[in-house]
């Protein structure tokens, strides 16, 4: 194999190319090797090797980055199929797999060799190399900014060619590097330290004969640092021990541990209940088997209500793997979460768990990464990015809460879904897949029912109390308090249930469906709303601050006196955040202790952690929180949800806001009654007959599944069809429109296309964003793929196939 294809890091580039491996270098398949390209030299990763390359003339592969190849076989293959089916750059998804901190640029340097100029130069190469004689090594970027970028570029490759230069290339800085500390140990034998200590000692050196003391009843050597809080002993210590040959320090690496602060307490599993029990033999037989019904890939769907015990399933799944020799990764929703569940499955898996993701530092990533893949864990638990971990063996991936949109990566290429890949990831691998909810995705749903997934049920909730019911939830008519005159942001209803709770130091939490209901700012007399100049949203009144801050962009602006269009001094203030929410329990309970969880709010490394912990252990009374609390949390002192507002994401126009709200409003449902106590919801409404909020109400995902699922075939919208979202984004509102009609025109005259296939082009909900404007077309069916391999978009534009939200 004297031929290797390389996915190279450049901007946009969708293929690999073919470059020739010079004798004596070792190259395999993963490697990362650096790579000429134009005239720079750039990272690049082996995709794979052969006899003859693809293209006539290749350029060498110019080193080897790493000594071992950092990505696996398998994942090579992943990368590919997610450049592929989201119409990725490779090396983009490549990135998502390599070890943190390695992306690294490269300078190239040119110097004079002491070869004869040859006469035949002409004026510009003579140019070129006068600059050069002046220094011993100059850069690429010089000569660009002396003579321009291209003309630099060829005439070095000429003069390179007539070997009047060399080229060198030199590496930006490592970002992160592994972390090492000073240790210190014995180094003469028993004999030699008996005689300094009894030397030591008559002298006066106590300190020293201390330290040596101290030494001999070690094992292994020990940080500089410890000796010298636990022993006071100084620096000139450890200096003249060292001058006799008693001691020597050296630097060792120690891995920086994100675990470190926690600590764990080893629990042994409980028994499986009934039900448990049932479901548990379905996923097992599916395991030990390696497929799932009819020969289908290894999929089950765990379909399981909020605290039915689905975590302490995947346990035992892992568990089962492990014990066969093989490791898993645990995907969770959001960051937020990881620590509530790396405390079940650590104390279950002592020592043996891993996290990863990017709340971390880099250090503390880069350190994790090489942990995990030296095979020193078990079980990975992250955000979607852990699906990337370098993980050996990998026998099972699960989805915990597997219908959240946050599996989905829409802010940056590659815009996978961790659902999809980790699909795709454990049939290459041979693994088995764990999606767990109690509100399946729709899609994910179909399929079990089509058989395609193997479906497990667990239908009852287990709380302390054993098996006991879904908390009963009470629908509030919001009208009706209006027409009551009660204008509150509470109900009656809801401020009694509240009052009880209280009364019997039992624990709430309050939501708010934070899409849609931020606090606007409007004048009363002319209807002006402050917008942001820059991406056309509302702005939100943040009352702490007393500012007008933009979501989007972080734009601010202190709270105006008066309206900017007819100057008076009549604004209102509109909508409900979490900040009135909280004004408003201070004024009917001052005495009960607030906890407000908004992402906005919330920062710092561990302030997540910290504020559930507070909750969690009572010292506070009222949680008020958006779309976080919705999230998985066990929270066991809870006995009353109350839900602000049911309606804000009802009406929102995206075919899957139906979805949403119902998934929402059921799992913060489930986040009460999970303790000895019974629990009980109040949602609030002001469309009480809409079949979303009555079916949540009814805890009826069924219900709602048939309703939905018939709604998506008659409209052909997913899982009947595939969607992929087009997004133009253009400084020029103009330009933005032309451009996104140029492309709609192209592809409908295409005619490869039905009519319905081509939707469009609109422009965004949000549709001015960082200062730009965005317009957007859909395509939907199976010929998409097709149509997009066909098209060459022109820089501004973002594909994004399979999206979550649409508007
Ligand atoms: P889910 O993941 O479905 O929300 P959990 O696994 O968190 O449910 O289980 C809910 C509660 O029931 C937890 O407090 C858990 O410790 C407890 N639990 C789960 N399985 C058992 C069991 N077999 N025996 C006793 N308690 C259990
Ligand atoms: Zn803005």
């Amino acid at each position: 194999m004297n031929y290797a294809e390389v996915a190279v890091n450049s901007p946009g580039s969708r293929s690999t190319f073919s470059y020739a491996i010079p004798p004596g270098l070792n190259v395999s398949v993963g490697q990362a090797v650096w790579v000429p390209f134009g005239s720079r030299i750039v990272q690049g990763i082996v995709l794979q090797l052969s006899d003859k390359p693809a293209v006539e003339e290749t350029k060498e592969i110019a080193g080897i980055i790493t000594d071992s190849p950092p990505l696996s076989h398998i994942q090579t293959k992943l990368a590919r199929w997610i450049g592929e089916h989201y119409f990725a750059p490779l090396f983009d998804a490549l990135s998502l797999m390599l070890p943190p901190g390695f992306e690294r640029r490269a300078t190239t340097y040119f110097q004079v060799t002491d070869s004869q100029a040859d006469l035949s130069l002409t004026p510009e190469q003579r140019q070129l190399l006068h600059i050069m004689e002046g220094s011993v090594k100059t850069s690429l970027p010089e000569l660009e900014e002396a003579v321009g970028r291209r003309k630099a570029r060829q005439i070095t490759e000429q003069l390179l060619d007539c070997q009047l230069i060399t080229r060198t290339l030199e590496l930006e800085p490592a970002r992160i590097k592994p972390k090492t500390l000073p240790y210190i140990e014995l180094t003469a034998d028993r004999q030699e330290i008996e005689a300094a200590k009894v030397r030591l000692d008559k002298s006066g050196a106590y300190r020293q004969a201390e330290l040596l003391e101290f030494l001999t009843g070690q094992t292994k050597p020990i940080p500089v640092g410890e000796i010298r809080k636990h022993l006071h002993c100084s620096p000139a210590t450890i200096k003249a021990l060292e001058a006799h040959h008693l001691v020597s320090v050296a630097r060792l690496r120690v891995r920086r541990d994100p675990l470190a602060h926690l600590s764990f307490m080893p629990s042994p599993p409980p028994v499986l209940t009934s039900s448990q029990q049932t479901a548990w033999e379905l996923i097992h037989d599916v395991i030990v088997r390696k497929v799932g019904p009819s020969s289908r890939p290894a999929i089950c769907l765990l379909f399981g209500v909020t605290g039915s015990g689905k975590t302490e399933i995947y346990l035992q799944a892992l568990a089962q793997v492990v014990a066969a020799g093989k490791r898993g990764i645990c995907l969770i929703p959001e960051i937020a979460l990881t620590q509530q569940t790396v405390e079940r499955f650590a104390n279950r898996f002592s020592g043996r768990v891993a996290v990863l993701h990017s709340g971390l530092s880099l250090g503390e990533q880069f350190d994790e990464w090489q942990w995990i893949r030296e095979g020193n864990c078990d079980v990975i638990i992250g955000p979607r990015s852990a699906l990337f971990a370098p993980l050996p063996d990998l026998g099972l991936i699960i989805i915990d809460e597997e219908h959240e949109w946050t599996y989905k990566q829409e802010d940056k290429s590659p815009r996978y879904h961790a659902r999809d890949v980790a699909i795709k990831l454990a049939q290459l691998s041979g693994a088995v897949v764990i999606l767990g909810s109690a509100t399946p995705d729709i899609g994910s749903f179909h399929k079990a029912q089509q058989g395609e997934y193997q479906l497990v049920e667990l239908k009852e909730r287990i709380t302390p109390r054993g098996y006991s019911p879904l908390p009963e939830v009470t629908v509030v008519d919001l009208r009706e308090e209006l027409k009551a005159g009660n204008t509150s942001l509470f109900s009656r209803s809801l401020l009694a249930a509240m009052k009880d709770a209280l009364a019997q130091a039992e624990q709430i939490i309050l939501f708010l469906n934070r899409r849609g209901t931020a606090t606007f700012v409007r004048c009363r007399n002319c209807g002006f709303v402050f917008r942001c100049p820059r991406c056309s949203v509302a702005l939100t009144y943040h009352s702490v601050e007393r500012r007008l801050i933009c979501h989007r962009c972080r734009y601010s602006v202190p709270v105006p006196q008066s309206c900017p269009r007819c100057s008076r001094r009549n604004l209102r203030f509109l909508g409900i955040g979490t900040q009135r929410i909280e004004d408003e329990v201070k004024h009917f309970f001052p005495e009960a202790r607030l906890l407000r969880w908004d992402k906005d709010v919330i920062t710092g490394k561990y302030a997540h952690e910290e504020l559930l912990k507070n909750f969690r252990d009572h010292k506070a009374d009222v949680l008020i929180g958006t779309q976080m609390i919705a999230k998985g949390l066990d929270l066991p002192q809870v006995t009353l949800a109350g839900v602000i507002n049911a309606d804000t994401g009802l009406n929102f126009p995206d075919f899957r806001s139906g979805e949403r709200t119902f998934q929402l409003l059921c799992q913060v449902a489930g986040r009460a009654g999970r303790g000895v106590k019974a629990g009980k919801v109040i949602i609030q409404t002001y469309s009480p007959d809409n079949y979303i909020i009555e079916a949540a109400a009814r805890h009826d995902y069924l219900g709602f599944y048939y309703k939905e699922i018939d709604y998506r075939r008659r409209y052909n919208y997913p899982p009947f069809s595939q969607l992929v979202r087009l997004v133009y984004s253009h400084a020029n509102e103009e330009s933005c429109r032309r451009e996104a009609e140029r492309v709609y025109r192209l592809i409908a005259d295409s005619r490869q296309l039905t009519a319905d296939s081509i939707i469009g082009p609109v422009p965004t909900f949000a549709f001015r964003a960082r200062g730009r404007y965005r317009w957007q077309l859909f395509l939907r069916g199976p010929d998409s793929s097709q149509v997009l391999s066909q098209l060459a978009l022109p820089r501004g534009w973002t594909i994004d196939v399979d999206p979550v939200g649409i508007v």
